[in-house]
């Protein structure tokens, strides 16, 4: 049952054995890093938990329960910006009816940090005391950040990044991306199978990878020469530009698709336009979701090629991610190593302020500039 996610031995042993002992607990928090489909995974117990045949995942029951139709098997997604009191309330006292279908009910809650504190509160009270037939399976990022009240009443399991070995194997097998270019990408993939799965899609496709290195390596042979617009970095930032582009289309055409549907499923039209309402809104956060993550992949790219560089210079060639492209960084590792070092440390301070949503394009332009400061003092 869970064959779409890649290693976390641990974790499904301590699944599959619960469930072959019907001894599942009410409260569990997965937490760990981004990328390593928890949110997937804790989908797939709770199928396993609703479907009669126990989750045999092929037969229709289990079809239906993995593509969010099961009443019994719900996944609260947060309407606004965090999960307040107000959304939490109507599900707490739905708690207490028997399941529709099933003989269990299982609520998933992907961004348990997102809970407000009065909203988790009142879910820490069903928590405490569910009813038997009902399991939480809450779902962290930042484990630091969830209310220390709900993690205490939740068993913790804990999801670890996968060895490069283990990307490797899941790009070769899944993806069918092997040799150097799979051996780079899986060290580049840090331990998450979805960024490498992200990685392999560019690599079968759009190839931004490439162009991202092509201008990063740029900025270090002086490329300062040619017109405005092909300079390194406005050339680099228009990778991305066009990459969010792309994202912003691709994101409306499924609103408009969704919106049809929507249309030809509610004849009453304010019924409809609550439908409709909802569906611009996940549309909207599923379109920054990815043009941030676009834009946390491009920085990754040139800090790994920064980093590459740092190593190429120490004589640890051995040690660097983009393995593909060993010729062009031992050619170009000229500088001192404490100045990729100082660039290192600026590209992090950038990581954070894009995850925490700060304009991208400023933020990766400030860290060019300050890139070009540490390059002339050099
Ligand atoms: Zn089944």
């Amino acid at each position: 049952m869970f064959d779409g996610i890649p290693g976390q031995e641990r974790a499904k042993a301590l699944f599959r054995r619960a469930l072959d002992e019907g001894a599942v607990s009410h409260a569990y928090l997965l937490t760990g890093p981004e990328g390593l489909g928890k949110v997937q995974f804790a989908r797939e117990v709770g199928v396993a938990l609703v479907a009669s045949c126990g989750g045999c995942g092929t037969c229709a029951e289990c079809e239906r329960a993995r593509r969010g139709v099961h009443p019994d098997l719900r996944v609260i997604e947060r309407e606004g910006e965090r999960v307040r009191l107000e959304q939490v309330e109507p599900l707490v006292a739905e708690l207490a009816l028997k399941p529709f279908t099933a003989e269990r009910r299982v609520w998933v809650l992907p961004e348990a940090e997102q809970l407000m504190p009065e909203a988790a509160n009142k879910l820490l009270k069903s928590i405490e005391e569910p009813p038997a037939h009902v399991h939480f399976l809450l779902v962290t990022d930042r484990i630091e950040r969830v209310l220390p009240t709900i993690v205490s009443r939740c068993q913790v399991v804990e999801f670890h990044p996968l060895s490069d070995a283990e990307v490797e194997a899941y790009l070769r097998d899944v993806q069918g991306l092997g040799g150097e270019e799979g051996r780079a990408l899986a060290r580049l993939a840090r331990g998450s199978f979805e960024r490498a799965a992200r990685f392999a899609a560019d690599a079968r496709g759009a190839h931004l990878r490439d162009q991202y290195l092509h201008h990063v390596s740029r900025l270090f042979d002086g490329g300062e020469d040619g017109t405005p617009e092909k300079r390194p970095v406005a050339a680099f930032l228009g990778v991305l530009e066009a990459r969010t582009r792309a994202i912003a289309d691709e994101t409306q055409a499924d609103l408009e698709r969704r919106l049809a549907e929507l249309d030809a499923q509610f004849a009453d039209e304010k019924t409809r336009n609550w439908h409709r309402k909802r569906a611009e809104v996940f549309t909207r956060r599923e379109r920054d979701r990815r043009s941030r993550q676009a834009a946390l992949d491009a920085l990754d790219m040139v800090v790994a090629w920064v980093r590459d560089l740092l190593v190429t210079a120490c004589d640890a060639g051995d040690a660097v991610l983009n393995c593909d492209h060993a010729a062009e960084l031992s050619a170009a590792a000229d500088v001192r190593p404490e100045q990729y070092a100082r660039m290192l440390a600026t590209a992090a301070a950038t990581r954070k302020d894009l995850y925490l949503n700060v304009d991208q394009k400023l933020a990766l332009q400030g860290m060019f500039a300050r890139f070009e400061e540490v390059a002339r003092s050099a």
